[in-house]
């Protein structure tokens, strides 16, 4: 039920943190991962880490907030890997500013990297899901798709609008057989949040103390749900919001 042997799985950002996780649980279940960042050395990297579970990776440069650049991605893994089966939409980034002081250069920058990416990402990958007759997509939300924060604005917009996107997508293309469904992380230990806990006073602390499972989480807590989310397991299951966040999101 949860064999992935065969299958290729695309994971924007698959080069670090959480998609690094996602990767990891994907190859283990026997997935080719195309590892697609822009950092080429640190994917170079990944790709590595990812040859301990099988799976043959391969990697892709991309920048998913450029349409070509996208659109390129998804060419070149179908003529490097000649199908598609699973895509993660996990790049994502963050400017943390009060709503007064953004820029408007600096709201496109994170809105076209966390949300409109996944648009031209799902765009691309949609055509080939259509000719195998399934296909899967995991969008990477977060507590901000729930939240607000004084420091989150156009980030909370934008993962707030990947939940809805999600949903949209889900419906749809449900026909198609194929499933999107979106997973909200809490707070976990990357190079994202290690930036954050460096900017925002007492962070480290109270995530710890608002956690119920008293913890930060850690990228390989991101294994299980994309096997399950990409595999036929989850069939039936789609424009469906799972948070992983060791209860962060329903301590009252
Ligand atoms: P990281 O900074 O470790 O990973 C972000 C990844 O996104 C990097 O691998 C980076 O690759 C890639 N990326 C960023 N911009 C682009 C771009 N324009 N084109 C291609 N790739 C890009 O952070 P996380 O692992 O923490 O974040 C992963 C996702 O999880 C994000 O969507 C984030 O919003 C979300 N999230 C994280 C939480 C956390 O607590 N860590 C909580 C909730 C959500 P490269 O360096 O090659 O550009």
């Amino acid at each position: 039920m949860f064999d992935l042997k065969g299958k290729v799985a695309i994971v924007t950002g698959g080069n670090g943190g959480i998609g690094l996780g996602m990767a990891r649980g994907l190859s283990s279940a026997g997935a080719r991962v195309v590892v697609a960042g822009r950092n080429a050395e640190k994917s170079r990297a990944a790709a590595t880490d990812l040859e301990r579970f099988g799976g043959d990776p391969i990697t892709v440069e991309v920048d998913v907030a450029v349409e070509a650049s996208v659109d390129a991605m998804v060419a070149r893994t179908l003529d490097r890997c000649g199908r598609l089966d699973i895509l993660v939409n996990n790049a994502g980034t963050n400017i943390r500013r009060r709503p007064e002081t953004y820029g408007l250069e600096e709201w496109r920058t994170v809105l076209d990297t966390n949300l409109t990416s996944a648009f031209l990402c799902s765009r691309a990958a949609f055509p080939a899901f259509k000719r195998a007759g399934a296909g899967k997509i995991i969008n990477i939300g977060s507590m901000m798709s729930l939240f607000g924060a004084s420091f989150a604005g156009p980030y909370s917009a934008s993962k707030g609008g990947l939940v809805q996107f999600t949903k949209s997508c889900a419906v749809a293309w449900a026909r198609d057989n194929v499933q999107v469904n979106a997973v909200l992380p809490g707070w976990i230990d990357t190079d994202l949040t290690r930036q954050a806990r460096q900017q925002i006073e007492g962070l480290h602390d109270s995530v710890l103390k608002r956690t119920p499972a008293g913890r930060w989480g850690v990228i390989d807590d991101f294994a299980g749900v994309a096997v399950f989310l990409a595999s036929t397991a989850s069939d039936f299951i789609t424009g469906a919001v799972i948070t992983v966040d060791g209860g962060f999101s329903v301590q009252g």
